[in-house]
């Protein structure tokens, strides 16, 4: 099992040699510094945070500890969580704090506008393939029938801040908890006067206004071919979360020689094997972004780009890469991009 989430995208070195993935992280001791990196581990990877202020120092422990805190709220394993609550009591109704009323409300509204491609009920399916407990394993299809219909999303629904499932229903936040906890950082560094910040939260990146120098930030988007090669491409963005979802870093190889990866078909309750090996998601928001990372990797290449061109409810750009070394970019990054790689083709999607 491979699970060293470094980071898919980062931000080059040559440019801001402060915020870079993995080992080397600084944090900036100086309390009259105007800048401060400040890197720990939550959510089953590596964080780092680099802002821009007078209070940066405060501000950066100050989103650490709210991304911490909704940890502890959605951790499926920390029995301490409410999460763990809900999913391991026998009420099939739970009160929700106002947090997790909205990340449940985003959840159901994501699951049925994707179809079911996101699906926030899918713990039975994850728990069983051995992905939380390290227990991994391929379960044979009399227990994938019989989990089955404890992931069916529809027979969940809220009235109020109340979520009414059936009994056995669990949910599983993996799909959308970083997003959800980089938007709450972003929170928290602007309440502490902050308008200038990068996050990279395992991967997921996360850009709080332009540089201090009123640029954009330069973004490399990471080679998922071949781990430790140059970024395939370059972005410039500024206040948007780049949110990757992809099967290269977290999976394990069956007693097949098969490799299987932690993102599924909520439909098959089997790991994802399509032409994709990631998807990027541009948009305002990190639970946007993470939500449909992962959908629109269910999905495939060509439901994904169906979807881009016609849903009328999230507002988004996106990079696909596919196995066969091939790329589709969308048409409205496609003006930001710079290509650093060779590609076997590269495609763009446009609305009509
Ligand atoms: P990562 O966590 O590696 O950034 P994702 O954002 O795609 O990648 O999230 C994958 C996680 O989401 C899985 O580990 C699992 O907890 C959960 N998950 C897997 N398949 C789905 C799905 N179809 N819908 C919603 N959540 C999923
Ligand atoms: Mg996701």
């Amino acid at each position: 099992m491979k699970n060293s989430k470094t980071g898919f995208l980062l931000i080059f070195r040559n440019i801001i040699p402060a915020v870079i993935i993995a080992a080397g992280f600084f944090s900036c001791r100086n309390p009259s510094s105007t800048s401060d990196v400040i890197s720990f581990e939550a959510m089953n990877t590596f964080m780092s945070i680099k802002c821009f202020g007078k209070k940066a120092s405060m501000a950066n422990k100050a989103a650490k500890s709210k991304i911490l805190q909704t940890e502890k709220l959605i951790s499926v394993t920390d029995t301490e969580s409410q999460i763990f609550k809900i999913n391991n009591s026998s009420d099939t109704e739970s009160l929700l704090t106002e947090e997790l009323d909205f990340l449940i409300s985003q959840s159901l509204d994501a699951a049925v506008k994707t179809n079911g491609a996101f699906n926030p009920f899918l713990y039975p399916i994850t728990k069983e393939w051995g992905f939380t407990t390290k227990n991994y394993h391929v379960p044979n299809d009399a227990r994938i029938k019989e989990l089955l219909p404890l992931t069916d999303y529809n027979k969940a629904h809220k009235k109020g801040n109340v979520l009414f499932k059936a009994p056995g229903m669990q949910l599983d936040f993996g799909g959308i908890g970083k997003g959800f906890a980089g938007d709450l950082a972003i929170e928290t560094l602007k309440e502490n006067g902050i308008s200038s910040a990068v996050l990279d939260l395992g991967g997921n990146i996360q850009l709080l206004g332009k540089k201090p120098d009123g640029n954009d930030w330069n973004i490399g988007l990471r080679n998922p071919w071949k781990a430790d090669a140059e970024p395939v491409f370059a972005l410039k963005l500024s206040d948007c979360a780049v949110i990757t979802s992809g099967g290269y870093e977290r999976f394990f190889t069956g007693d097949d020689g098969k490799e299987y990866i932690h993102i599924f078909d909520g439909k098959t309750g089997r790991s994802v094997d399509n032409e994709l090996v990631s998807v990027t998601i541009i948009t305002k928001k990190g639970i946007t972004g993470d939500l449909l990372s992962t959908a629109l990797f269910v999905m495939g290449k060509e439901k994904a780009m169906d979807f881009w061109k016609k849903s009328p409810d999230y507002d988004f750009e996106m990079i696909l890469l596919c196995k066969d070394n091939s790329a589709v970019l969308s048409e409205g990054i496609e003006k930001r991009i710079t290509k650093l790689a060779d590609f076997s083709k590269i495609e763009i999607c446009k609305k009509q």
